[in-house]
């Protein structure tokens, strides 16, 4: 684990190493017993002790803490430029987790007005119900943030971009705001990933991810993880999750550490084709808007190019003719595979109204109803590109 808290975008660890180079080495130390070059599947549940209370190397039960899982671990924590990286079963058990370690009854959070509705979802249906409140702001505003904390705000949780409408708050600004306020600024990184933006050295003090997507990058495993700078949380949120026991399985963390470490060229090419994307959607006559942070005329353009290396590989546009027009851009499309989720190699295209963000429909939350969302793959950008053009007919 590092404890580098670097303000460069291209993040070195202690060593003076470089993004790419963490991804691949941090946690992924050779096998001490067989000289493995990566870190074993320990499908294991228990541990011989040497005697009671003699473990080897801390391992107890494998939800306490086990040797794959620990290598994921020390991998987030150095990609983020974090004390502490801890990895779940999925985002949601991430986010789950953190909430429950943050926040007691009576306690405020401020939401964004566009996020994941799956963590729109876990505040409105789940935590609301232990007494846990919470305000919608527009968090690309730091004053309308301002403006929504109370004398109980614990936390001001933020996505950037966010899903679907990509829109981009500005992390050096909230954390401002919310130091001044003596709250947590949270800051989901589940789209721009740790390679195109490290909220932690912009002054955030929890990074959540959906280790799902990006991270894992290949559609085949659900996980998610938190990382911290400050230890104390670290312990905190290390206790819950053992007591809590939503951890990542071993063959999971196994997969999204093998994810990693082709993160930077992927995002690289995720982030290229998108652009590609973005240029040829803003064109067409049967696009009304598109919303891509890395297009000049994006609001959070600027800020973006600050915070972020590159525009990362969501795009979101809207459609003439409506809701069932962006219906039938989603079913007519081949190459882009109508499905939920996003962050794989292969292109992926979505309704989010009548999809993912269908928990969101009549909330502060909900997204228009003509609107289409890409998840850009790392295919051929000319494919890409004659598909869409194909789709939209
Ligand atoms: C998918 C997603 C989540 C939830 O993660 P799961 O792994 O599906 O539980 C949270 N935040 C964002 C931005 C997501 O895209």
């Amino acid at each position: 684990m590092t404890d580098t808290h670097s303000s460069d975008r291209d993040a070195a660890d202690a060593g003076g190493r470089s993004f790419e180079t963490i991804a691949i080495h941090a946690g992924n130390t050779a096998d001490p017993l067989t000289g493995a070059v990566v870190p074993p599947i320990y499908q294991v549940s228990t541990y011989k002790q040497d005697g009671v209370g003699g473990l080897r190397g801390g391992y107890e039960y494998s939800r306490s803490a086990n040797p794959t899982r620990t290598a994921l671990e020390e991998n987030l924590a150095a990609l983020e430029g974090g004390r502490r990286g801890l990895a779940f079963a999925s985002g949601l058990a991430a986010e789950d987790c953190l909430l429950r370690t943050l926040l007691a009854p009576g306690d405020h959070v401020v939401i964004p007005n566009d996020a994941y509705g799956g963590t729109f979802r876990l505040f409105a249906k789940v935590v609301s119900r232990w007494g846990v409140e919470f305000s919608v702001a527009d968090t690309s505003d730091p004053a309308a943030v301002r403006a929504a904390l109370t004398d109980r705000t614990k936390a001001i949780w933020v996505e950037t971009p966010s899903n679907p409408l990509l829109g981009i708050s500005d992390i050096a600004a909230l954390g401002a705001v919310a130091r001044s306020a003596g709250a947590r600024l949270v800051v989901d990184n589940t789209f721009a990933s740790p390679y195109l933006q490290q909220p932690l050295a912009l002054g955030a003090d929890v990074v959540v991810h959906s280790t799902t997507k990006y991270m894992g990058g290949h559609s085949d495993v659900v996980g998610g993880a938190l990382i911290v700078n400050d230890p104390d949380l670290g312990e905190e949120l290390a206790y819950h999750q053992n007591a809590m026991g939503a951890v990542a399985g071993p063959f999971d963390a196994w997969l999204v550490l093998r994810g990693i470490k082709t993160l930077a060229v992927r995002m690289d090419r995720h982030s290229e084709n998108a652009t590609r994307i973005a240029e040829m959607l803003s064109t067409h006559p049967r696009v009304t808007r598109v919303l891509y942070p890395g297009l000049p005329e994006h609001p959070g353009h600027e800020t973006a190019a600050k915070q972020m290396k590159a525009f990362g590989g969501m795009v979101s546009f809207q459609v003439e003719g409506g809701e069932e027009a962006a219906v039938a851009v989603c079913d007519r499309a081949k190459l882009f595979t109508l499905g939920e989720s996003l962050g794989g190699v292969e292109s992926l295209i979505e309704h989010p109204g009548r999809m993912t963000h269908a928990s969101a429909a009549g909330s502060p939350l909900e997204v228009p109803a003509d609107l289409v969302r890409l998840s850009v793959g790392i295919e051929n950008s000319a494919d890409l590109l004659a598909d869409l053009r194909q789709a939209l007919g």
